[in-house]
């Protein structure tokens, strides 16, 4: 915190792993260097990203890829095309991601980069030719068993073909480590809807503990993106009734809950990159709120699924006040800290994000099982071993907490349990591996 003073997202992760973590270290106090360590990442890239527009004028945005850590296997995290991307946003993403490989059966690290690059309004020529000078630099640096990059924010299936193309163009490798629906061997069944699958996997395994099920509970969600849409498509199909999506301009509240037909027709709107008020043109019962968010909506579970910081103390207070129950963080760290503590208060179960959305990072393993062996598992075997893995994350955070004297009953038991369950493998890994 002395050294970088102004990286706030870095430093409100750090706070909460770190308080998390208290009771480990008064017992282990070896551990306390390494966690001094651990928040400190193994390498940061920064490089300049030149590009030109379609009329021939000149841009240039800022590159990074933040090596975060290695300890339990390469580096491993996601890209990030955002206006908002910073060195802060940097940091605590790696910090996360190398916290939720380590609670995965996975042997991978935890990395992340991106630009401050903003790919809305941009034509596919635009979008193509800064991929190629953003991978112009960024190839040095990843591999197989170097550091993977996948998907985040502003990056899908069109900027990953882009990366890829000119990854391969730039290193003669035909190296399936990016999931890219076009690759003929290595892009794995369910890449692309395992965190959405995986968070409402997760949800379930909540559930389940309370003797609930997902059947008729109304879900507001944020987001319209890779992570939201595909959560929404999971609960349809257990019996939930999802209410809402959002986008960064407002939000869609349908009270009659979205079917398969009205989530196609979501899917159609933000193919199309078209506004979300278009929902309401064909669905008169719902309403578009502009520059809203959804938390006002009465609902038994909330999925903050957007970006960081999202959800508020005044939006926590709304959710407590619909009678919400559980938060479950399809985001990273989209709760802000006051929100979280609306929430211990209230009594609100709580599940970090660094559990709940670690799916994509399941099935990255899974995809890299296959393309070393050569073979391909159905999407039906990806799902049950999605389900299963989820069903194994929830464990370890219950009994990490356990370990540790915070019990079922306290509503950020999942919490502690994420941060130790996390802690736990990294630590011993970097203790083995010594002062490097
Ligand atoms: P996408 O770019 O596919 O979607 C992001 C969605 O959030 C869009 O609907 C976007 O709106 C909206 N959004 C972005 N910023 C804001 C904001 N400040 N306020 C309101 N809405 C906003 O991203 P993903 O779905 O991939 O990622 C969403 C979150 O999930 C991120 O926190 C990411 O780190 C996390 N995550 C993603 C994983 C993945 O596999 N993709 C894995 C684990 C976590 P608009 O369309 O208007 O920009």
């Amino acid at each position: 915190i002395k050294r970088d003073p102004h990286e706030g997202e870095f430093i409100q992760a750090v706070s909460e792993v770190v308080h998390s973590l208290e009771a480990v270290l008064s017992k282990n106090p070896q551990f306390v260097h390494i966690l001094e360590r651990l928040l400190e990442p193994e390498r940061v890239i920064i490089f300049r990203v030149p590009w030109t527009d379609d009329k021939g004028e000149m841009h240039v945005n800022r590159g990074f890829r933040i090596q975060y850590n290695q300890a339990l296997g390469p580096f491993k995290g996601g890209l990030r095309f955002h206006p908002g991307v910073n060195l802060s946003v940097m940091k605590f993403l790696g910090l996360e991601q190398t916290l939720k490989s380590a609670l995965t059966s996975v042997n991978l690290g935890g990395a992340m980069g991106g630009s401050d690059f903003d790919p809305k309004n941009k034509t596919d020529n635009e979008i193509m030719r800064f991929c190629q000078s953003f991978m112009e630099e960024l190839y040095r640096h990843i591999g197989p068993n170097q550091d993977i990059p996948c998907g985040d924010i502003g990056v899908g299936a069109r900027e990953i073909g882009f990366l890829f193309g000119q990854y391969r163009r730039l290193t003669s490798q035909f190296e399936s480590m990016f999931t890219c629906r076009s690759l003929p061997s290595g892009a794995s069944q369910l890449r692309l809807e395992a965190t959405g699958y995986g968070l409402v996997y997760f949800a379930k395994e909540i559930l389940a503990d309370m003797e609930k099920d997902l059947k008729g509970l109304r879900c507001a969600v944020s987001g319209s993106g890779k992570v939201a849409i595909y959560a929404v498509e999971k609960l349809i199909a257990f019996g939930a009734i999802p209410v809402s999506v959002s986008d960064s301009r407002g939000c869609i509240i349908d009270e009659d809950g979205f079917d398969f037909a009205k989530l196609s027709h979501l899917r159609d709107i933000k193919n199309h990159r078209k506004s979300l008020r278009e929902y309401t043109k064909a669905h008169p019962r719902s309403k578009y709120i502009d520059d809203g968010k959804p938390w006002g909506v009465k609902c038994d579970l909330a999925f903050p699924c957007a970006s960081q910081n999202e959800l508020n103390h005044s939006d926590a207070m709304a959710l407590v006040n619909t009678g919400c129950k559980i938060v479950v963080e399809g985001a990273n760290m989209p709760c802000t800290t006051d929100a979280l503590e609306v929430f211990r208060k209230s009594k609100i179960v709580y599940a970090p994000g660094k559990a709940a959305n670690a799916g994509g990072v399941v099935v990255s393993g899974l995809e890299m099982i296959q393309y070393t062996g050569r073979r391909q598992w159905s999407a039906d075997e990806i799902d049950s071993k999605l389900q299963e893995e989820m069903k194994d994350i929830y464990l370890k955070c219950k009994k990490a907490a356990n370990e540790f004297g915070i019990g079922v009953g306290n509503p950020e038991s999942l919490v502690h349990g994420a941060n130790i369950g996390a802690f736990l493998p990294v630590a011993r890994a970097m203790l083995e591996q010594g002062c490097v």
